[in-house]
């Protein structure tokens, strides 16, 4: 680009105060520094400034697919629900799946995942081993209807995916595919300017067994993640917890009044115990409406995932459901529990030999309750979240936990969507089979809120020079007269020039007002002319990522300027003698 991007016509409006909706760094300052509109709930429109963002987070990635011979191509958005009755989604799916009907009231839906559609597209055409491997990849706009879409481009309904798919006669080729996919996800993370970190997870709705997502950490982070020195980690929701829990050593099955008490951390101090021999109740309901008790060590937390793998469809009940079940807040337990409630307990409580619980009744306890003999457990399983500390299932040692943004997952689907879709090729001898079949996506969208995340401070953003939708910004700090203006937009043709993306600040503002609107934009660097300055002979120049300043006399900057001229790595060389870096 050797156009100079001019303030005074850049579309990028900030916002003073930060919206109200917004709770996160990346959502408010997306929208306050211009680069996003909300349209509707989970509905974003981009303007100018983001858009340059996401083209050059799209190009990484095309680069990376690219790279490792994958192919690009555009399939349609809205896909028919035929072939979604075909694979079975269409019943599977469930409400996130954005469905309606065209004119003559035949069924489509808008692609939130296209593993059937890209199945369909190739399967009267691709038939022979000779063809494979081969693997497709696209990047578009998807659509789910999420439960809750929140965070801004975090979790929208409407978002940009890479979404890749490869096709295999074996096993062994679609793992070598694998593995390319893999380290490309990798390098795209790092082109990106993320510190991520590759985990196992759980296949979710795609299906498949062996899948691992990348995440960008950040506290913000909805996925928690929990990782081990010997280098095992995975997505808490697949990783096991091992809590503790010690047993209180009552004599007896009893009752025992506990006035006022309501919480683990007062029925602990009530008794005299530690809050590891204490059982904690979490109420919810299952799929059906079916209310669902689950009990786990009181100084745990509820991993809602696991429940959810427990009880269909498990999400955690309000108050007033609570109450409309009969159920005493702050002392629910499984004796005596009303008809009809279905009863989970972690596993590590099925040695304990008598529990401290709920007593069904405002103000009592039991003490000493067993299961089998003074209440029934209808499903022992894995419920907890891990916590710091806790076992590694590789090696043991204590695991660390920090949360993470989802931004990709690379899936081993194997046949499954090739055989109910009738994907099939014919190898040497003429013998069909189903293709093995990988897919692969990354969260464009979600990408740049992930950066923001990583890459804000108290001023607003800092983008990493891969991604900033321009490198450097031109700030004089008067315009209009015939010294300061025309010695900025110099520089700015200069760097133009040079093949550095340029934004002059050319409106008639206070340069404080200019400062502040430059540091929340998130330009890379910041160069400032001003009178005094250029009476010295020289620039000041400021970084952003640290925030430092300093001053760049003429020479340097010519010096610079022409040795980075010399190098076929023109903007790369400029901003490592500048010292910025990434
Ligand atoms: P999540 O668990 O966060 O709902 P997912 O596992 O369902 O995501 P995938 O099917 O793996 O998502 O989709 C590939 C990528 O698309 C994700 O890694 C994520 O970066 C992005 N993505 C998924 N859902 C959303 C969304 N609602 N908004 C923005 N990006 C999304
Ligand atoms: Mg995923």
């Amino acid at each position: 680009m050797t156009t100079v991007l001019r303030m005074t016509e850049l579309y990028a409006p900030t916002l003073k105060e930060t919206p109200a909706d917004a709770a996160i760094p990346s959502h408010q300052l997306l929208l306050r520094a211009g680069f996003m509109r909300k349209s509707a709930t989970g509905l974003y429109s981009y303007l100018p400034l983001g858009w340059r963002v996401i083209h050059k987070i799209e190009q990484i990635a095309r680069e990376e697919m690219d790279g490792i011979g994958a192919q690009e191509i555009m399939m349609p958005v809205l896909q028919p629900a035929e072939l979604w009755h075909e694979s079975g989604r269409w019943d599977d799916y469930g409400p996130e799946l954005m469905r309606l009907e065209d004119r003559h009231g035949v069924g489509m839906c808008l692609g939130p995942t296209h593993e059937e559609i890209i199945v369909d597209l190739v399967r009267n055409e691709l038939k022979s081993y000779k063809q494979l491997p081969l693997t497709l990849y696209q990047i578009q706009a998807k659509f789910r209807d999420e439960r809750r879409p929140r965070f801004g481009l975090m979790r929208s309904r409407e978002f940009i995916m890479k979404d890749a798919y490869s096709y295999h006669t074996t096993q062994e080729s679609l793992e070598e595919t694998y593995q390319k996919m893999y380290d490309a996800y990798g390098r795209y993370c790092e082109r990106a300017g993320l510190e991520y970190r590759p985990v196992a997870a759980d296949s979710g709705q795609i299906g498949g067994k062996v899948t691992v997502e990348f995440h960008a950490l950040a506290e913000s982070g909805e996925a928690e993640l929990v990782s081990c020195t010997c280098g095992w980690a995975a997505n808490s929701e697949i990783a096991p917890a091992t809590p503790a829990p010690v047993s209180y050593g009552a004599s007896a099955f009893e009752k025992i009044a506990t006035p006022g008490v309501h919480t683990i951390a007062e029925l602990a101090a009530f008794l005299g115990c530690s809050e590891a021999a204490t059982v904690k109740a979490m109420v919810g309901k299952n799929a059906e409406g079916t209310p669902v008790a689950l009990f786990i060590p009181g100084d745990y937390d509820l991993n809602e995932l696991k429940a959810e793998r427990a009880f269909a469809g498990f999400e955690l009940a309000s108050d007033d459901e609570i109450e409309k079940w009969g159920l005493p807040k702050g002392s629910i337990g499984p004796v005596g529990l009303p008809e009809g409630i279905l009863v989970g307990a972690d596993e590590s409580l099925r040695d304990i030999d008598g529990w401290v619980v709920g007593a069904n009744e405002e103000g009592f306890h039991y003490v000493g309750a067993a299961p089998g003999r003074d209440f029934e457990v209808d499903v022992w399983a894995d419920l907890c979240a891990v916590k710091e500390g806790n076992a590694c299932p590789q090696c043991g040692a204590p695991l660390s936990v920090t949360r993470g943004i989802e931004v990709g997952q690379v899936f081993q689907l194997g046949t499954k969507y090739s055989e109910v879709l009738n994907g099939n090729y014919t190898d040497e001898e003429g013998d069909e089979h189903p293709y093995f079949m990988g897919c692969y996506g990354i969260g464009i969208s979600r990408t740049m809120a992930a950066i923001v995340e990583q890459c804000n401070d108290e001023f607003g953003i800092f983008w990493p020079l891969s991604v900033a939708p321009a490198h450097v910004c031109v700030l004089p700090l008067t315009v209009g007269d015939d010294v300061v203006q025309p010695a900025a937009e110099k520089v700015a043709a200069e760097l133009a020039e040079l093949g550095l993306e340029v934004v002059i600040d050319d409106r008639d503002e206070r340069p404080g007002v200019k400062f502040a609107e430059a540091d929340l934009m998130g330009w890379p660097l910041q160069i400032v002319v001003g009178k005094r300055g250029l009476e010295a002979g020289e620039y000041e120049l400021k970084v952003r990522r640290t925030n430092e300043k300093r001053s760049m006399s003429f020479d340097e900057f010519n010096e610079w300027y022409a040795l980075s001229k010399r190098e076929p790595n023109t903007v790369a060389v400029f901003f490592e003698q500048v010292g910025v870096t990434r």
